[in-house]
């Protein structure tokens, strides 16, 4: 039997995140973008070794393989979006709740510094890629990756994540990343998504 990978929800209606995010934007970006990586990869394993595996285990078994390299990019695609919806929230922003604010203080200083540290790395990504906040042992971290790249593979824990690819954003903000990075930073990031994911 062949595990057919299946495009989740959206955890909002898709005029929720308007107008830091608008609906045009998520009418692509999830129905067209986050679709076509789900059909991509459920064509690509079918019938192979891989058709019965999870989504993180077909990312395990592929990353850093040349010869797997489509299906590791349309897997982890699939997993940094699902990651990237949930780390936005229509009431975002503000204060973390208190666990994750002294774990961003005791690495960062300041909740501040941290979204500062967030919003370089979002902006300075060079073409398509991730802006990540994760834990590497007991030390919160921001991590960039290009491409479909996920530190997951780097035995980090991610904890939110911000897509800089072009489509997401450009319908919105054209060229304007930065705008784009500080509206979501300041408006939509979900803290609480973040604080759960802890652990
Ligand atoms: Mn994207």
């Amino acid at each position: 039997m062949s595990n057919v990978h299946v495009l989740p929800p959206l955890p909002f209606a898709d005029n929720a995140l308007d107008p830091v995010i608008s609906a045009n934007t998520l009418s692509f970006h999830y129905g067209k973008h986050h679709k076509a990586y789900v059909d991509n990869l459920n064509k690509l394993v079918a019938g192979t070794e891989l058709a019965d595996l999870s989504l993180e285990q077909v990312i395990a078994a592929t990353v850093g393989r040349a010869d797997k390299a489509g299906i590791f990019n349309n897997a982890a695609q699939i997993w940094n979006h699902t990651f990237y919806w949930n780390s936005l929230t229509p009431k975002g922003g503000g204060e973390p709740p208190a666990a994750l604010k002294q774990k961003i203080e005791a690495s960062f200083g300041t909740v501040e510094a941290c979204k500062q540290e967030l919003a370089t790395a979002a902006t300075t990504q060079f073409g398509s890629g991730w802006a990540w906040l994760a834990l590497d042992g007991d030390k919160l971290k921001v991590v960039k990756t290009a491409n479909a790249n996920v530190p997951l593979t780097e035995g980090m824990k991610t904890l939110l994540v911000i897509d800089v690819w072009e489509h997401a954003y450009y319908l919105d903000y054209q060229n304007r990343r930065a705008d784009y990075v500080s509206a979501v930073l300041d408006r939509l990031i979900n803290w609480g998504f973040a604080e759960n994911n802890l652990g």
